[in-house]
């Protein structure tokens, strides 16, 4: 449900709340108090109608009577001058007016007095105001006649009026008939005596003008019908509203005389709402205790509201965990020590395999199905908590009263009950499982771990396999990286120096005794360099014939060369293999650290720079890294990468050297060299940029160039009718071993016989270059042959290189040289010559520096001559104004061919 439904539910509730029953009493309490309200403020106010009406009643009556009483005094006066009149009836004005005088004199409000006898104004009092109304015949005035009439006629006093004096004011007229008796007893009309009786001052006497009077009044005279009221005095408006009246007789008329407080009949509004305040406070002092009796039952209403809903979530509350237990199969169970009582659910009694009906238990039914091993544990856990209180822990086997044994882990805490006795509640579960699954991984975890140990010691062994020497049993280059890795990783340790060992002559004893002389020769070696060296240091072969051995120990420069000049010495010892003596040397490079900063691998590059520097100086030497060597390095570093710039621009050429007959010296091949056309440093010769680019492995590439240029170059001369028969190129070993290198020569036009490839003799054709021989095989398919180069300088033994039957046999310019001078060295480039010859191989001199050189070369046999003496190497553009000169032929020859 959303906030707002909530809340307008919770607004109507309370709405409800007000209107229900506990109400009822108090709301029926307050109609009835509105009832007995509205009724005696009705009450209230009419009795004070009344009440006001009574007393204006009882003040209308004084007044009325006390006019009443006064008319008929001033009545009575007059019926005593009547009285005289009849005694007197001959009396004159001056009699009258005395008697007149007398009788109005004193209370009477009587203001003149007339005698008309036979109904003509005879006499009048007083006197003197009146004179005129003397003579005056009634008879002859008709407003006066009829009031005269009647009084005779009726022999009755006649009251009119009121009536407007002449002299202002109002007035009561009364007119009393005389009659005079006779003899005969009858009565004899004598006339009339007529009176004004002042008006305002018998008001004045009544009170009706009373300053004080609090009610309205008014007069009016009921006309002769009966039917309308002649109001004569007072408040006209009076004789319209409500008003108590009395009548009052006044000679033949009936006066009404009304009264009404000024105030009205009803109450003040002052004094109604004070009343009906009064009523209201007494009826709320009444009504709230019933209202605040309800709101009490209505608050203890929702209490019990409150009270059941709470039950009703306790309800679900225990309904769930009655179905978290059963699901969970937790049983549940209370321990009372006091009373040794157990208190078991139905699920504590599956667990320990007990009927559901059996009878409550003890600690000692518990204690009982404990498994023997665990009883002792189980007992001092639960005594613990029992004793001491606070959390309980705790897991055993129970043996259930079904035999079956089951694993259960309990859980508990002791508290307070209500009563303040210790008590201990707590759960049991079936563990079993877990257990059972826990051991099973504990054992598969051993497993996994036993196995993990024989992989460990296997790795172990492959390690250490894989970082030995299986011959010699020293470490290997992997090591030695390792090694070499983990000083680095260590930081800048300056006591570090590496010696490369190179053994010498090493490939020719492998070459001529086998390999396992070599075996022999290196295990010896190695034996030979661990002796020689101190306890600290590491030795380890690196490749075929190649040893380190690294120092830390602290130490000068000489001692290292000392040590190893030692090791030259006792790598040189001959060592016996099945009666062969057999001799190898060492060459030594030594590097020491010198820069802490400097990365120790470079340590190896710089031995193995000095290594070379002492193999190119001769064998048997030790040579130490040195500054020059260094710079050589940097040098060789900085030309390697202009050779890469070089290759891209194709800077590289080829230049050629003319090859001629040595019997006739015409020209019968060109020999491709290479060159570096360099932007800066002009055209560089072979020395300059081929050992590097070797060490660049881009050596193949510029033999490539070459070839290609060299093939060029052959066919444009024959184009231009030169009797060139053939071009040679040289080519490394890494050309040789190119990859796709027959497919790609197989593509290129190739006339057997016209191209030969010049092979170093140098290059070993046995043991690791083993593979060279069936490559030299497919190249010599082709229609290219083989060249020895070089041939005379190198260690490979004659008998290998004859086997590869090259077409020719190049000999080495160091060999060709010296045989002007020397007998020996004729002697010896003779038996060259003569051993080529038996095996139809065709014999090259290099070198030739001089025409004498050519002249012995051609009397000892020798095919062809190459050399400054004839022809230097030449750009391509020399090359055919060269062989169209002839300027190399002797003079002598010409002549003989002119
Ligand atoms: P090489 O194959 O023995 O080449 C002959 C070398 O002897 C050339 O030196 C040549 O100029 C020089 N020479 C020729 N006649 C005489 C002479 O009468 N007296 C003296 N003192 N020297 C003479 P270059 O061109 O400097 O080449 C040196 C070496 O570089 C070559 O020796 C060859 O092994 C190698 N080389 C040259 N070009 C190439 C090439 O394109 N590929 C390969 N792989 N190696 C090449
Ligand atoms: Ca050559
Ligand atoms: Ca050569």
């Amino acid at each position: 449900m959303s906030d707002g439904a909530a809340d307008s539910t919770r607004r109507r509730r309370r709405l409800l709340g007000f209107l229900s029953l506990h109400y009822v009493p108090a709301l029926v309490a307050i109609v009835a108090m509105v009832g007995i309200l509205v009724y005696a403020d009705w009450l209230h106010q009419s009795s004070a109608y009344q009440q006001k009406r009574l007393a204006s009643l009882d003040r209308l009556n004084q007044i009325a009577s006390r006019l009443d009483s006064d008319i008929r005094g001033n009545l009575y006066l007059m019926r005593g001058l009547v009285a005289t009149i009849e005694a007197l009836p001959g009396m004159q004005q001056a009699q009258f007016s005395e008697i007149a005088a007398q009788v109005i004199q004193g209370q009477s409000q009587i203001i003149n007095v007339a005698a008309a006898p036979g109904l003509v104004v005879r006499m009048v009092h007083p006197y003197a105001p009146n004179t005129a109304v003397i003579g005056l015949d009634y008879m002859k005035l008709p407003s006066q006649r009829d009031a005269v009439l009647t009084a005779r006629d009726s022999g009755a006093p006649v009251i009119t009026g009121p009536v407007k004096l002449v002299q202002g004011g109002e007035a009561l007229i009364i007119r009393l008939p005389v009659f005079l008796p006779m003899e005969n007893g009858k009565r004899e009309f004598w006339g009339i005596l007529s009176s004004v009786v002042n008006l305002a001052a018998l008001y004045e006497r009544s009170g009706l003008l009373d300053a004080q009077n609090t009610d309205r009044l008014a007069i009016g005279a009921r006309t002769e019908d009966g039917l309308q009221l002649d109001h004569f005095f007072g408040d006209e408006t009076l004789l319209s509203d409500d008003r108590v009246s009395v009548t009052l007789d006044v000679g033949r008329e009936t006066w009404t005389i009304s009264a009404a407080p000024k105030s009205g009949f009803g109450l003040s509004l002052a004094d109604v709402w004070l009343f009906r305040l009064q009523l209201l406070l007494a009826e709320t002092i009444v009504v709230l205790p019933m209202v605040w009796a309800g709101r009490l039952m209505q608050e203890r209403q929702r209490n019990l509201v409150a009270i059941h809903e709470r039950e009703e979530a306790m309800r679900l509350l225990s309904r769930r965990l009655q179905v978290a237990l059963e699901t969970s199969q937790i049983g549940v169970w209370e321990f009372d020590p006091a009373a040794n009582l157990l208190v078991w659910d139905e699920r504590m009694k599956v667990l320990y395999g007990w009927p559901p009906d059996a009878r409550t238990a003890t600690y000692e039914d518990w204690k009982d199905t404990l498994h023997p091993a665990d009883f002792a544990q189980a007992q001092r856990e639960f005594t613990e908590v029992v004793t001491n209180g606070g959390e309980y822990r705790s897991e055993f086997r129970v043996v259930g009263k079904d035999g079956a044994i089951r694993f259960i882990r309990a859980i508990g805490n002791a508290y307070l009950d209500g009563k303040g006795r210790k008590k201990i509640v707590g759960v049991n579960w079936d563990v079993t499982q877990d257990i059972r699954l826990q051991a099973d991984l504990r054992r598969a975890k051993r497993q996994a771990e036993d196995q993990h140990r024989e992989l460990e010691k296997a790795h172990l062994r492959m390690e250490n396999a894989a970082l030995h020497d299986a011959l010699t049993g020293l470490p290997n280059r992997r090591y030695l990286d390792q090694i070499l890795a983990d000083m680095e990783d260590a930081g800048g340790e300056m006591d570090v120096t590496v010696l490369h060992i190179d053994l010498d002559r090493f490939k020719d004893i492998n070459d001529t005794l086998g390999h396992a002389a070599g075996d022999v020769i290196l295990k010896h070696a190695a034996q030979a360099l661990k002796l020689n060296v101190r306890g600290s240091d590491f030795v380890a072969r690196i490749g075929g014939d190649e040893f380190v051995v690294v120092s830390r120990m602290p130490g000068s420069a000489e001692e290292h060369s000392d040590m190893a000049s030692r090791l030259v010495e006792a790598l040189s010892k001959p060592v016996d293999y099945e009666g062969h003596e057999c001799r190898v040397g060492a060459s030594i490079g030594i590097a020491s650290r010198t820069d802490a900063s400097e990365p120790v691998e470079q340590l190896l590059v710089d031995a193995d720079i000095a290594l070379y520097e002492a193999k190119r100086r001769g064998r048997n030497r030790v040579e130490r890294f040195n500054e020059t060597l260094r710079l050589n390095a940097v040098h060789t570093k900085k030309t390697a990468d202009d050779i890469l710039r070089g290759l891209e621009q194709n800077e590289f050429i080829s230049f050629f050297q003319p090859q001629f007959d040595a019997a006739t010296l015409e020209v019968v091949g060109l020999e491709a060299l290479a060159r570096w056309d360099h932007p800066v440093k002009g055209l560089l010769g072979a020395d300059a940029f081929l050992k590097i680019a070797e060490n660049l492995k881009v050596l193949a590439a510029i033999d490539e160039i070459i070839l290609n240029q060299a093939l060029m170059q052959l066919n444009r001369l024959k184009l231009a009718g030169m009797p060139v028969q053939k071009v040679s190129v040289n080519i490394s070993a890494q050309r040789l071993r190119e990859e796709g290198l027959i497919e790609r020569l197989a593509a290129l036009p190739i006339l057997p016989g016209s191209l030969s490839f010049e092979l170093l003799e140098s290059i070993s054709f046995d043991g690791h270059d083993g593979e060279l021989v069936p490559q030299i095989e497919k190249i010599r398919a082709l229609g290219i042959d083989i060249e020895i180069d070089d041939f005379g300088t190198g260690y490979a033994s004659i008998v290998t290189l004859l086997k590869l039957t090259p077409r020719r046999l190049k000999i080495d310019r160091q060999l060709i040289q010296p045989i002007v001078e020397s007998k020996a060295q004729q002697q010896l480039v003779r038996s060259i010559i003569d051993i080529g010859r038996s095996r139809g191989i065709e014999i090259v001199a290099e070198g030739v520096e001089t025409m004498e050189h050519a002249d012995i070369l051609r009397d000892l046999g020798c095919h062809y001559l190459q050399g400054y003496a004839l022809a230097r190497p030449m750009s391509p553009a020399d090359l055919l104004p060269f062989l169209k000169a002839r300027s190399w032929m002797p003079l002598q020859r010409l002549d003989e061919v002119g």
